[in-house]
């Protein structure tokens, strides 16, 4: 099964610049997943077209084999997003963020309450679940949007530029944290400007410059060629 599948994925935005020129990819179920390139290659506004952020100019996505030009709310079901802007209310308590998506992903409070204290705790935010999000660290803030993104069990998670302005021992233990995930089974796409951080976590890769994909290959494969 093929967890995300794009095909011929063009975005030309608004001031006529194009920001895609025909993107297709396969990532398989189970995978861990790199797309690869420098700042403004295209990677999030690949994801972006693909959580439905970004309205696409052509091509086609499917997630888990559902279209989301059919049906979108199915599709966001099977998926978890971490954006890199920060898009909650920072007036809101940590564990209440976490509550309220679940909320909105149909989950009872029964279902939701263990879950979320789960994932806070494996976060290491548990002891600021009373605390409003904006006495939040910036690398806390980015760990609440994990919490919030994992709550209803996707089976997809997409996280863009993880550790992105991350210090290295936090970055470390994010890590950890993403490849036990994966190893419980949830497919992982994470977008990255650092090889070491593609290589240190994912099987495959894709890599994207300019909006076109240049390489896509096993991380095993990429690094033999170097
Ligand atoms: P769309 O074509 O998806 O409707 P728009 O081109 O209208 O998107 O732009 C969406 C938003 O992104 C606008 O608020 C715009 O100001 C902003 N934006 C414009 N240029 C850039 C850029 N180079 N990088 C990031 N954001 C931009
Ligand atoms: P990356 O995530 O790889 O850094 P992006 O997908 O953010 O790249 O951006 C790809 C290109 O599209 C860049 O040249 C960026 O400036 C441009 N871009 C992004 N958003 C917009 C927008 N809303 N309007 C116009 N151009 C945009």
């Amino acid at each position: 099964m093929k967890a995300l599948s794009l095909q011929n994925l063009e975005k030309t935005y608004a001031n006529g610049h194009q920001a895609l020129k025909g993107i297709s990819l396969d990532v398989e179920e189970g995978d861990f997943f790199a797309l690869l390139g420098p700042n403004g290659a295209g990677k999030s506004t690949t994801l972006g077209i693909v959580c439905s952020l970004v309205r696409k100019t052509a091509g086609k996505a499917h997630i888990f084999g559902i279209d989301i030009d059919k049906d979108f709310a199915r599709a966001k079901q099977m998926m978890g997003v971490v954006p890199q802007e920060f898009n909650f209310s920072v007036f809101e308590k940590v564990e209440d963020i976490v509550l309220t998506s679940a909320g909105y992903q149909g989950m009872t409070e029964k279902e939701a309450r263990p879950r979320t204290e789960r994932l806070l705790r494996d976060l290491g935010l548990w002891d600021k679940r009373d605390q409003q999000a904006r006495m939040l660290s910036g690398g806390m803030k980015r760990r609440l949007m994990i919490a919030r993104a994992l709550v209803h069990n996707p089976k997809l998670l997409i996280l863009d530029e993880p550790t992105a302005g991350v210090d290295i021992e936090l970055r470390r233990s994010m890590w950890t944290f993403m490849q036990e995930i994966n190893r419980q089974g949830t497919t992982i796409i994470l977008t990255t400007h650092y090889l070491e951080e593609a290589e240190s976590l994912c099987r495959n890769i894709a890599i994207i410059d300019q909006g076109e994909i240049i390489k896509n290959t096993s991380m095993k494969g990429l690094l033999s060629e170097l």
